[in-house]
């Protein structure tokens, strides 16, 4: 396989060997290394590379150069490699500009001249950044392919549910793609069979569903223990942070998920606002991280698998799956999250997955290249969503009911969509019909104050219109407010019924739901903050009340 290119780039020819030197001593049985003291001979090298159809994984630039300045660069080569990882070197007086372009180029880091030791200083940073880069590139590789149609709903869960999962593979569009037409011929494979996957030895799944290609890929959705000290319902941040500290604090831990570890955040295609990550991350590289952490202390995933309802029986709790034989703890706690409303309007249920997407879709975004696509909604998710398509799609259309994203986008991502070009925001209107054939072909909008309709072309749609608590699997008594999220703590003291249920000495700690025992945590909880970090830290906080719920049974 060809390895991926590293670019330095410094017209100080001392600091350029020596960062090379660096550079070249930690990663050049990885990459290839090329570096230069001239900004204009490394753009020309790079449009060489990418007619080659070579791989470029991180460009390293000076600020300070005579032909151009370091983020001038930077910008110049994402037209190129806009998956590239960009680490601008600075001195000291420097950092503002850096700062700007974190937020203009999206800079992934700034690094102060020296960066002795480099063991401290350089290497963590990079390796990270490369790892990351690895994460989401896909090479010219022998791994999992996915032949199929675009439009087709069930190729669209096949990638999405991979795409969760953190699998890396390649997508084949048989009308497009010369090479998807070749494979289904040489493996025989009729068309009302797709979409089929094919793995890397060489066996296919035809039409898969979930639960067959986690078997294939090796999730695991059998428990190995016959009692856990807590199970944790969903992977999304609280489920992850819990399944962290349960890990580290020597409980026997079992997270089970329904889909994809990450929930919500790693459908994200960057957060910006978590503490610890000035450039921002990726949801996917959040999970993947957290994930690693969760197992690396000895804690049980199951997925994708779906728990159907809990039940209590003495002191243990029960509980039963979608597949799979029933599950005993001493603790549970419930962080299943929420689910996008579903946007109801003409159309629209027939093409769900094919060009209409609930949430970010981050599989789909490819498909949009040099396309005009529709967001709906003004949240914080529908702006990342639109920056983030906005780097494939020709023109990305915000449509909000209201007349400005004001009160319901925070101020750096309405900055950011100001400032991008192709980006447009279509106030005081709403979507009243989906069309198409076979896949969305147009959409028909509202102006609400004028009441004039008008239809457009649209390649996809993607829908973030608030949420709804996923609780409705619940059917044990658990008081839940009147839109359906758990009720917890001191909250319980406003139920009436709580007095019917709750029958021990003390108050419900913090988290705990009005069943000793069962905690919640994120999203799903009443009162919750709907942010990353609230969830992380309701996660680590319920692991603390589960010890003292342990101490007392
Ligand atoms: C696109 C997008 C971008 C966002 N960006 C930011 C941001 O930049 N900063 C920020 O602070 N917040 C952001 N948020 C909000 C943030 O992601 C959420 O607040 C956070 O993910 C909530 O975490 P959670 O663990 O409570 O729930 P979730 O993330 O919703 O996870 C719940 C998990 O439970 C699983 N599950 C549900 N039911 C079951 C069941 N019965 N059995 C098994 N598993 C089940 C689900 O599949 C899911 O994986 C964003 C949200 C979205 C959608």
């Amino acid at each position: 396989m060809k390895l991926p290119f590293i670019i330095i780039i410094d017209d100080d020819a001392q600091v350029l060997r020596a960062i090379q030197r660096d550079v070249r001593n930690k990663f050049r049985e990885d990459y290839k290394i090329l570096a230069t003291e001239s900004a204009n001979e490394a753009l020309e090298a790079v449009k060489e590379l990418k007619l080659k159809n070579e791989a470029v994984a991180l460009f390293i630039s000076d600020q300070r150069m005579p032909e151009m300045e370091g983020t001038m660069f930077l910008e110049s080569v994402m037209e190129f490699f806009p998956e590239a990882k960009k680490v601008l070197l600075t001195a000291y007086s420097d950092i503002k500009a850096a700062i700007k372009a974190i937020n203009t180029l999206r800079l992934d880091y700034y690094l102060l001249k020296p960066w002795n030791p480099p063991e401290e200083k350089l290497y963590p940073v990079i390796t990270d950044l490369l790892d990351d880069w690895q994460n989401n590139f896909t090479p010219d590789f022998a791994g999992i392919k996915i032949i199929g149609y675009q439009w087709s709903p069930l190729s669209h869960q096949v990638k999405d549910f991979l795409t969760g999962n953190l699998i890396p593979y390649k997508w084949f569009d048989v009308e497009m793609n010369k090479e998807g037409a070749e494979l289904i011929n040489t493996h025989k494979i009729e068309t009302n069979e797709l979409p089929v996957v094919l793995f890397e030895d060489g066996t296919l799944l035809k039409s898969p569903n979930e639960i067959e290609i986690a078997k294939k890929i090796g999730l695991n959705s059998t428990a190995s223990e016959e009692l856990y000290d807590v199970v944790i319902i969903g992977a999304g941040p609280a489920g992850l942070a819990a399944a962290v500290y349960g890990g580290t604090e020597g409980l026997k831990t079992l997270m089970i998920e329904k889909k994809a570890p990450g929930g919500q955040a790693g459908t994200s295609s960057r957060i910006e606002n978590y503490l610890g990550f000035p450039s921002g991350l990726s949801g996917a590289d959040l999970t993947r991280r957290a994930l690693t952490q969760a197992l690396r202390f000895g804690v049980e995933l199951l997925s994708p698998c779906q728990v159907i309802d809990i039940n209590t029986k003495d002191n243990y709790k029960i509980l039963s799956l979608s597949n799979g034989p029933e599950i005993k703890t001493h603790t549970i706690i419930i962080s299943t999250g929420v689910d996008y409303n579903t946007l109801d309007i003409k159309g629209i249920n027939a093409l769900t997955g094919a060009g209409v997407y609930y949430g970010a879709a981050t599989a789909e975004a490819h498909s949009c290249k040099g396309k005009n696509i529709f967001i709906v909604g003004g949240g914080n998710s529908a702006g990342q969503a639109a920056m983030y398509l906005s780097s494939f799609a020709e023109k990305v259309f915000i449509v909000i009911r209201r007349n400005s994203l004001d009160a319901t986008m925070s101020h750096y991502l309405i900055d950011q969509i100001n400032k991008t070009k192709n980006i447009t925001l279509i106030n005081n209107s709403i979507i009243v019909e989906a069309a198409g054939n076979n896949k969305l072909e147009t959409i028909t909008l509202e102006n609400i104050k004028t009441c004039k309709q008008e239809s457009s072309e649209a390649a996809a749609l993607f829908i973030f219109i608030g949420a709804k608590p996923i609780t409705d699997w619940i059917k044990l008594n658990i008081i839940r407010d009147s839109k359906g999220f758990i009720v917890t703590g001191r909250d319980l003291f406003k139920f009436e019924n709580l007095k019917k249920i709750w029958k021990i000495e003390r108050d419900p700690y913090p988290l705990e739901t009005c069943i000793p025992g069962i905690f919640s945590a994120g999203d799903v909880r009443a009162g919750a903050m709907n942010r990353v970090a609230s969830a992380v830290g309701e996660g680590a906080m319920a692991i603390k009340l589960v010890h003292e719920y342990i101490s007392e049974i």
